[in-house]
């Protein structure tokens, strides 16, 4: 049964969105609605079970573990790859980063959030004037705090590999990577001040007291299809216009003005998914073959390591049809090579997922990153 449509739906919180007629859901239920929706299931013989019982006992050992790290961190003024952290945490680990690689990296700020938060972007060169570029972003989605804490050691990774590993080295000899790891800081801080479960912008709706935009259904690709909501009450509210949230216009400002973007690789959670234009139509996108040849081998070299099985193809034909995203946006724009990663799990924690898999998760995520940047630089165009 089609579950978007209920009545049922102010009950619960999605966290895997109802796709096709058929196709299972993942949602949160308050314990005050349990009893209600367990009778709507069981009175529709809509089979279900439940992955979490608690989602406040996982929140419970995010927080305690997160206490845990920090205190070791400061009593041993290091930082740790394997826990999650705090904007203000990330913010000044990406100044060290700096500060100890000046001739690598450096930071620059895209714009402001809607709260006036920074908008940094972490630049990995080796020289030359306008090289093509790689553009990677975490986070756009707050409430995914796996996609974070992938940029950190993923950006940690490029630093230490390079002049080490000779295909990065390579592509960083051809290329530069612009990594945007808190894409949403707003919602972000959100998340650890507020509400763990915030997704969207925190930008207030003129004639509604809910707060938010999506900012994947934001951007100027089929904006206002039925793959968006309307109502900005709405965990994929589209917001009033394309590009209506800086978090967005700041990206597209920067990548248009650049005009030599070759990739942009923006990453999710949850599902194990790597998707590729268009979420908005069905028809396949004129570089179809070549993207889904790419993915095939780039999930291959993520599984390899762990294990870890991820489906992949168009979003529209793998999840769902989305409308306003990012890398449709992108590869409308003229960027052959739009990737939208959906990192681990599958729903046993969703959005909750240990930290304890922070790096593995990252680890095999890296493998797949380098063989879409090593296509690239092999296939400039
Ligand atoms: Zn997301």
């Amino acid at each position: 049964m089609f579950m978007s449509n209920l009545q049922l739906e102010k009950r619960i919180d999605y966290w895997l969105s109802p796709a096709q007629p058929g196709l299972p859901v993942d949602a949160r239920v308050p314990f005050h609605s349990l009893q209600a929706v367990k009778v709507f299931l069981e009175s529709n013989t809509i089979p279900y079970t439940i992955t979490v019982d608690d989602v406040q006992e996982l929140l419970d050992e995010e927080k305690e573990a997160m206490m845990v790290s920090r205190k070791f961190e400061r009593s041993s003024n290091s930082f740790s790859f394997s826990s999650y952290h705090t904007i203000e945490e990330i913010y000044s680990w990406m100044d060290n980063l700096v500060t100890e690689n000046p001739d690598l990296v450096s930071k620059i700020q895209i714009g402001q959030s809607y709260e006036k938060r920074p908008l940094y972007v972490l630049k990995f060169s080796t020289g030359g004037v306008n090289r093509p570029a790689i553009w990677i972003d975490t986070g756009i989605h707050s409430r995914e705090w796996i996609t974070q804490a992938t940029g950190v050691w993923t950006a940690n990774k490029i630093v230490t590999e390079y002049g080490k590993d000779a295909s990065l080295t390579a592509i960083l000899d051809t290329v530069d990577i612009f990594f945007e790891i808190v894409t949403n800081p707003d919602g972000f801080a959100y998340t650890h001040s507020t509400n763990r479960m915030w997704r969207k912008t925190r930008s207030i709706n003129a004639g509604s007291s809910c707060r938010g935009v999506d900012p994947n259904r934001n951007w100027d690709a089929g904006f206002g299809g039925p793959g968006s909501s309307s109502n900005p009450c709405a965990e994929t509210y589209h917001g009033p216009s394309p590009h209506s949230e800086s978090e967005v216009k700041s990206i597209v400002d920067f990548v248009l003005s650049h005009g030599n973007v070759k990739a942009l690789l923006s990453i999710h959670s949850y599902s194990q998914m790597l998707l590729f234009p268009y979420g908005y139509k069905a028809e396949p996108a004129p570089d179809h073959q070549e993207l889904n040849d790419l993915a095939r081998e780039a999930v291959a070299a993520l599984a390899a390591l762990h294990g870890t099985k991820y489906t992949y193809g168009s979003t529209i034909d793998t999840i769902y049809r989305a409308d306003g995203t990012t890398t449709d946006w992108s590869y409308d724009n003229g960027i052959k090579y739009s990737y939208t990663f959906e990192l681990r799990d599958t729903g046993r924690y969703g959005f909750l997922l240990p930290a304890s898999q922070i790096i593995p998760t990252a680890e095999e995520t890296w493998l797949a990153l380098m063989k879409i940047m090593e296509h690239v630089r092999d296939n400039l165009y």
